[in-house]
């Protein structure tokens, strides 16, 4: 489906601008070739910046814009928000999807302090930097807009992933409800959603395989038998909520994980 050209008439993103978090790799990555081909402008921020680069090249220079940003820095969030406006006018969808999977430690002994303190800089800091410094210039500019941030499974299920891991995935969801109860009146809806495991270099490396045998230790755990989760699934459901199709939905976590946290 890389190919696919949607048809003017069916973009649901034409004229708008989105900023991505980690939009150089995996999730984020897809998502900005999804943006671009339903007619946004996409700024991928990141701090890959070869990998950023090249694929704001393979989009086109009127489409995409890189800019090298550490989520945990606010003065680099701040400026990639500036940049947005900057460069293409406006900022309508943030995506705080950057981020890291710590250590693959699940035992609260054999935890440490210092990746528990950084699994939270970049996977919750992060996004409260994103949602704050775009609201700064969404909320003046009166034409609304969406937030949406990539939480996990792991904030849903106990014992998916380290105590840092899921710790910061439910913040992201407590900040989405709470960032969502207060922006509403200014049209800006915030939303996130929660996949399970899709392979992209941060769920490999997290679970220590690769290829068949990544996906066969997920299929041996998953609930939606046969059916293998893709980073473009993520990325369709993101898109829904950055669109008009999403219009009335806010303070939502969207469950991408076949099932799994309901049983
Ligand atoms: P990925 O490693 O392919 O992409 C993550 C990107 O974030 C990378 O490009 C990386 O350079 C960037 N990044 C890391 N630290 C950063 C920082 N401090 N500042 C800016 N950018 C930074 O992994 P992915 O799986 O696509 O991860 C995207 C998001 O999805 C993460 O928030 C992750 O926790 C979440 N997630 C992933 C899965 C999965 O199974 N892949 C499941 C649930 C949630």
């Amino acid at each position: 489906s890389g190919d696919v050209v949607v048809p003017e008439s069916a973009r649901k993103l034409a004229g708008k601008v989105a900023l991505i978090t980690g939009g150089a790799s995996g999730i984020g990555e897809c998502t900005a070739r999804l943006f671009a081909k339903h007619g946004a402008r996409v700024v991928v921020a990141d701090i890959q910046d070869e990998a950023g680069a090249r694929l704001c090249g393979e989009l086109g220079e009127g489409n995409a814009s890189y800019v090298q940003c550490d989520v945990t820095v606010e003065e680099e969030v701040a400026a990639a928000v500036d940049h947005a406006v900057a460069r293409f006018g406006a900022l309508d969808v943030m995506f705080n999807n950057a981020g890291i999977g710590g250590e693959a430690c699940h035992s609260i002994l054999e935890s440490s302090k210092a990746d528990f303190e950084r699994v939270l800089s970049v996977n919750l800091v992060g996004p409260f930097l994103g949602t704050k410094h775009a609201a700064r210039v969404m909320v003046p500019a009166g034409r609304g807009g969406c937030i949406i941030g990539t939480a996990s499974m792991a904030a849903a299920v106990a014992g998916a992933a380290s105590h840092a891991y899921t710790c910061a995935k439910r913040g992201l969801v407590g900040l989405t409800v709470n960032a969502a109860g207060e922006l509403g009146r200014h049209g800006i809806r915030v939303n996130c959603v929660s996949p399970a495991a899709a392979a992209t270099p941060l769920a490999t490396r997290y679970v220590g395989l690769e290829g068949e045998a990544f996906e066969a230790a997920m299929e041996a755990v998953a609930t939606l038998k046969g059916v293998r989760l893709r980073v473009e699934d993520i990325a369709a459901a993101v898109l829904f909520l950055a669109s008009d199709d999403a219009r009335y939905v806010s303070g939502h976590n969207l469950l991408i994980d076949g099932g799994f946290s309901v049983f």
